[in-house]
């Protein structure tokens, strides 16, 4: 049985699958934060690009990628898909588990399927600096490769938890030519509020884009640029899952359920999105977003319009959200440390197109250790949620006394990461009860928003 399937370089995909074009309806447009309008394209001019602009609000279907996008994803692309065989055979299932891997990638992770393309179009629009925000590093280290791909300046505000946690990220960062402060920093107005009141502040994503819109709307050479939840950043990460459907077409096989992790949600949307293509046209599949039970955003969030950062510069949002002040524990999974989760995540779990969990970090560890010892990769933390959450589909097809063939997104590598498992052997990874009392404070923030039609 082969175990690894690969594509060749003239198999990148050639375009962007847009899934506005497909949805039965549009999510509610995002807000101008003062006047509580929608967005036109001028209030975004000063952050992103035009072209990027234009990807926001496109209902074109298929969206082409230009050559020298192209030209740099093929570094690294096609990714593998593989068979997990020999986690089968631990686990006793005869269900079909297979694996989309992005951690071939020069970052380790999906990020830099988008960090190519922001930076290239960037560049093509005259910018020479771009300021940004990073949770565990992997978004900060994937920009800064692009940067150096295409002649940008890269500053990265990351997450001051993460910044300690993980200093080999930083180090990626540097040696691709970015810098990097940890966030809350001296540098913005922003950073330094919050230092003031609180010295000692883990940080969050939320500060974090703080400081690097002000960054960014302060400076005419610079702008901003966003890993993850705007519909273009969810958009070109589609190339995982189209790869993914040809490399299963080529063995004649067809998901039953679809799996990813969602911080913001796009490796999630990069895997799932061009599935729902089908789904939405009547094929029989459930796409699964596995998230962390510490930040718990599609499971116990609300739904409304919420600002996407703490100091309320973003545009207000429509998407499932904890708050926009809420700070989530510490765990693992930095990069599922999000407030929010996209509004075209938000939207399709609205419409039933897709299912979240949530799981809390010990036992997708559990999962995590037994897939290393059986398929040889160390799983990021935040995959080790879509691990889990395939673990839950294998019990539930038992139960249901059906073979099931699943496909998930292993989104990135652990190997900077590994001081997660040192806590998890140690003993010493804490999973983080989250009382219902402490959500309702975080959603106090919420109060006043405007309604959605
Ligand atoms: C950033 C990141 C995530 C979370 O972001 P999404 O937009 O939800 O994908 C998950 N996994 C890895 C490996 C990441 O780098």
């Amino acid at each position: 049985m082969a175990h690894k399937y690969s594509l060749t370089d003239d198999q990148v995909p050639r375009h962007w699958y847009n899934i506005a074009a497909d949805l039965p309806s549009m999510p509610p447009p995002p807000l101008h934060p003062g006047t509580g309008q929608p967005l036109g394209p001028d209030d975004l001019a000063p952050l992103f690009p035009m072209a990027l602009i234009g990807q926001e609000v496109s209902a074109e279907r298929m969206i082409p990628i230009p050559d020298p996008v192209r030209d740099v994803l093929a570094m690294w692309r096609p990714t593998p898909l593989y068979r997990a065989d020999k986690l089968e055979a631990a686990l006793g299932t005869d269900c079909r588990i297979f694996y989309k891997y992005e951690g071939v990638s020069p970052a380790g992770s999906h990020k830099p399927n988008t960090a190519i393309p922001q930076a290239w179009y960037n560049q093509q629009e005259g910018v020479t600096r771009i300021a940004t925000e990073t949770g565990a590093g992997q978004w900060g280290s994937a920009l800064s490769f692009a940067g150096a791909q295409f002649g940008l300046e890269i500053k990265v505000y990351q997450v001051r938890a993460s910044y300690d946690a993980k200093p080999y990220r930083r180090a990626m960062i540097e040696t691709w030519g970015g810098e990097v402060v940890a966030s809350p920093s001296p540098d913005t107005n922003a950073g330094r509020a919050i230092l003031e009141t609180d010295p000692g502040c883990p940080g969050s994503l939320g500060i974090a884009i703080s400081e690097a819109v002000e960054d960014a709307a302060t400076r005419d050479d610079t702008k901003y640029a966003l890993g993850s939840v705007l519909n273009h950043v969810l958009m070109h990460q589609t190339v995982i899952g189209q790869e993914a459907q040809e490399q299963l077409r080529a063995l004649d096989a067809y998901p039953d359920v679809v799996v990813g992790c969602v911080g913001g949600g796009s490796n999630f949307a990069g895997i799932a999105f061009p599935f729902l293509a089908d789904k939405i046209a009547g094929r029989d599949i459930r796409v699964v977003a596995a998230e962390p039970a510490a930040c718990p955003t599609l499971t116990r969030g609300h739904y409304g319009y919420d600002f996407g950062d703490t100091a309320q510069l973003t545009p207000l949002l429509p998407m499932h959200t904890l708050g926009h002040g809420f700070i989530p524990a510490p765990i693992h999974s930095g990069g599922l440390r999000y407030h929010g989760a996209a509004p075209l995540v938000s939207h399709l779990l609205n419409l039933g197109l897709i299912e979240a969990v949530a799981y809390p970090q010990r036992e997708c560890f559990a999962e995590a250790v037994r897939f290393a010892r059986t398929e040889g990769i160390i799983p990021a933390p935040e995959p080790t949620h879509a691990i889990r959450a395939v673990i839950a589909e294998v019990e539930r097809a038992k139960e249901e006394g059906v073979v099931k063939t699943i496909l998930f997104n292993l989104c990135g590598h652990g190997n900077f990461d590994l001081t997660a498992y040192d806590a998890y052997f140690a003993g010493t990874m804490e999973d983080i009860e989250l009382p219902e009392a402490e959500l309702d404070e975080a959603a106090k923030a919420l109060e006043g928003m405007p309604a959605i039609a």
